[in-house]
């Protein structure tokens, strides 16, 4: 009987690899940006068609590739990465294997353009399904260009299995949103069927954040970081108070990779709890470096599962290191430099340009001598931009970070100023009670039995938040008009769902309408509302829908509103008149929830008569 026995043609036998590493586009996505990495770019786009099924094309500045490189980048096992098992173990570099050119080239038309910096002219390779077609010099500036034109064109099966457009983008954006994460000091920008959807500059770790899921995030990050020997943690945790309904940005990244890893996911949500409500989930995007060799390389390429020897310790480091930093920041939650950066920037006066900061310290003034260091004022004081809190300023014991105004002494140091500098007190006409600001931002009145103190940003949030939301049951709110409608785009997908949100927006006083395809226009604001936030809150809305697509439109209408109410309290440090503090008094007590603020925050509190006394004991 004949042997029976044969061995798989090459092209075979690489369709089959196809089948475990190109999956849909967004698997031909994350292997082109990888190699792209590895190749030293510093700026890298990509280009879709139709979400990757006609065509995906990546653009690299990086080394570039001989001739010889090119062609032989498609042979299966041809890798510049690895040159023996042992190398499995310590590599550092993105893709492994070098089995991912040749998969993709099995079940792709594939062009590449490349040339190194060094040669004159660069090449030009077309293979299709495995097949070499041609190849041509060409000119090109140094770098690679890989096409992947028409993915599965000779697998009806599998492109049939493909889902729709929609959800292939999501993949594709996914990937990429993955990979951008990792290397925030590469420029990418991702083009869809000719338009924008990101372009992302070089920049720092929080910027690309923010660039990536909108400007709203910035506020709401909180820098996390811890050495040891088996790890060292890096990146940000979302504040509580922004916890979501659903698991939305949840990242980690072991060694520049994303991974999931369930064990660790739950120390971080762990280190939340009682922060966040139950059935919330925090965000976050940790970064974690370990030795190469504890981590069991031994998995698929494709797979994003990793397993860690010291997984319990880096789980009590996670752990710790995560309620640490929200533990900080709990100190001193309100007042956020990056912030101020972002949203808060003045319009300068040209008459009257500010004056250049200059810095000066008394090297004596010692802030535990000052008998109440609380209450030095400070919120008139704007910092220069870019200014981060030192640590110094952990000195005050203060939920809000507070700094010496600035008044110079004749030898011109910086004197700590009077501290009742703030504390306004009225005594309206006609009226016993007292209305009494306190360093800028408690109200105090006397109550028949006691005190009432009021936190005033807070309570002003309360009472914004359930005007809002009232309005968006369907009391029309007043919007204020833009002598320059503002104009945004949103990719595609987005634009649909904003759109759907677009008749609850007008109730809420954005008057917005569309501009053409996936254009839109503002019009005109909630009275009161930043010109500026505009576009963050949008993108923000759109965001959330988009991260939980399960939960109801009323929910982010909800985080909506509170948004609104963050955005337009009064800040705490404004000093107010006697019957702005009144007017805050009433309003408040006209909530259904006065106690409280959006996020959870007491917003008063009452001292009895017996509260009195147990002070005083
Ligand atoms: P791997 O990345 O695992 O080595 P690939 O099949 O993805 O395997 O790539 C094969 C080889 O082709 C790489 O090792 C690298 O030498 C080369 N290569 C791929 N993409 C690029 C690129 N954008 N720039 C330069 N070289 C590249
Ligand atoms: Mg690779």
């Amino acid at each position: 009987m004949a042997d029976i026995i044969r061995l798989l043609p090459d092209h075979v036998a690489n369709q089959i690899a196809a089948g475990e590493v190109v999956q849909r586009p967004a698997s031909v996505v994350k292997e082109l940006l990888e190699n792209a990495i590895d190749a030293g770019a510093s700026a890298i786009q990509l280009v879709l068609k139709d979400a990757g099924r006609t065509l995906i094309q990546v653009t690299d500045n990086g080394s570039g590739m001989s001739e010889t490189d090119a062609r032989l980048s498609f042979e299966r096992h041809a890798t510049s990465k690895i040159g023996s098992a042992e190398d499995l173990f310590s590599i550092h570099t993105l893709g492994f294997r070098g089995e991912a050119l040749a998969s993709i080239a099995s079940v792709a038309q594939v062009e590449v353009r490349t040339r190194r910096e060094a040669d004159e002219l660069g090449v030009a390779i077309l293979i299709e399904g495995s097949r070499f077609i041609s190849q041509t010099p060409v000119n090109l500036a140094t770098g690679t260009t890989f096409s992947i034109k028409n993915l599965f064109f000779n697998i009806p099966a599998r492109r049939n299995f493909l889902k729709n457009d929609a959800v292939e983008m999501r993949h594709c954006i996914e990937e990429f949103e993955r990979v951008v994460l990792v290397h925030p000091q590469i420029e990418f920008s991702l083009e869809h069927n000719g338009k924008v959807v990101f372009h992302l500059p070089a920049s720092s770790l929080r910027h690309r954040i923010v660039n990536v899921f909108g400007a709203a995030l910035h506020p709401r990050l909180v820098p996390i970081g811890q050495e040891s020997d088996i790890v060292v943690v890096s990146g940000f945790v979302g504040k509580p108070e922004f916890a979501r309904k659903t698991r939305g940005e949840q990242y980690f990244f072991v060694n520049d990779r994303y991974v999931k890893i369930p064990y660790l996911a739950h120390a971080v949500e762990s280190a939340y709890q009682e922060l966040i409500p139950e059935k919330s989930f925090p965000s976050y995007f940790i970064y974690l470096q370990v030795d190469p060799a504890s981590l069991d390389v031994n998995i698929h390429p494709t797979k994003t599962e990793v397993k860690m020897l010291d997984e319990g310790h880096i789980y009590a480091i996670l752990k710790a290191t995560v309620r640490k930093s929200l533990g900080e920041f709990n100190l001193m939650p309100s007042l956020d430099f990056d912030r101020e950066a972002i949203f808060d920037i003045p319009e300068p006066d040209p008459n009257n340009p500010p004056p250049q900061p200059t810095i000066r310290v008394n090297p004596d003034y010692n802030p535990f001598t000052n008998p109440n260091p609380g209450s030095i004022p400070s919120q008139h004081v704007s910092f220069p931009r870019g200014s981060s809190p030192a640590g110094w300023e952990k000195l005050f014991p203060s939920r809000e970070f507070d700094r010496p105004s600035g008044d110079v002494s004749p030898t011109g140091e910086l004197l700590p100023a009077e501290p009742s500098a703030e504390n306004k007190v009225y005594l309206p006409e006609g009226s016993e009670k007292p209305l009494v600001q306190l360093m800028g931002r408690y109200l105090l009145t006397t109550l028949r039995n006691g005190l009432l103190l009021v936190d005033q940003q807070r309570a002003h949030e309360r009472i914004l938040y359930e005007r809002f939301l009232s309005q968006l049951q369907g009391n029309q709110a007043s919007s204020q008009q833009l002598l320059f409608p503002l104009t945004f785009y949103f990719q595609p997908s987005d634009a649909e769902l904003l759109k759907n949100l677009m008749p609850e927006l007008r109730k809420i006083g954005f008057d917005i309408e569309i501009a053409g395809q996936n254009n839109f226009a503002l019009n005109g604001l909630p009275a009161g509302f930043r010109e500026t936030d505009a576009e963050g809150l949008l993108e923000q809305l759109v965001n959330d829908i988009r991260q939980s697509p399960g939960a109801s439109p009323e929910s982010h209408l909800i985080e909506m509103a509170a948004a609104l109410a963050r955005n337009q309290a009064v800040r705490n440090g404004t000093l107010l008149s006697a019957d702005e503090i009144k007017n805050i008094f009433d309003s408040l007590f006209a909530c259904n929830m006065p106690h409280v603020s959006p996020d959870g925050r007491l917003t008063l509190k009452i001292l009895t008569a017996e509260d009195l006394d147990k002070l005083l004991k």
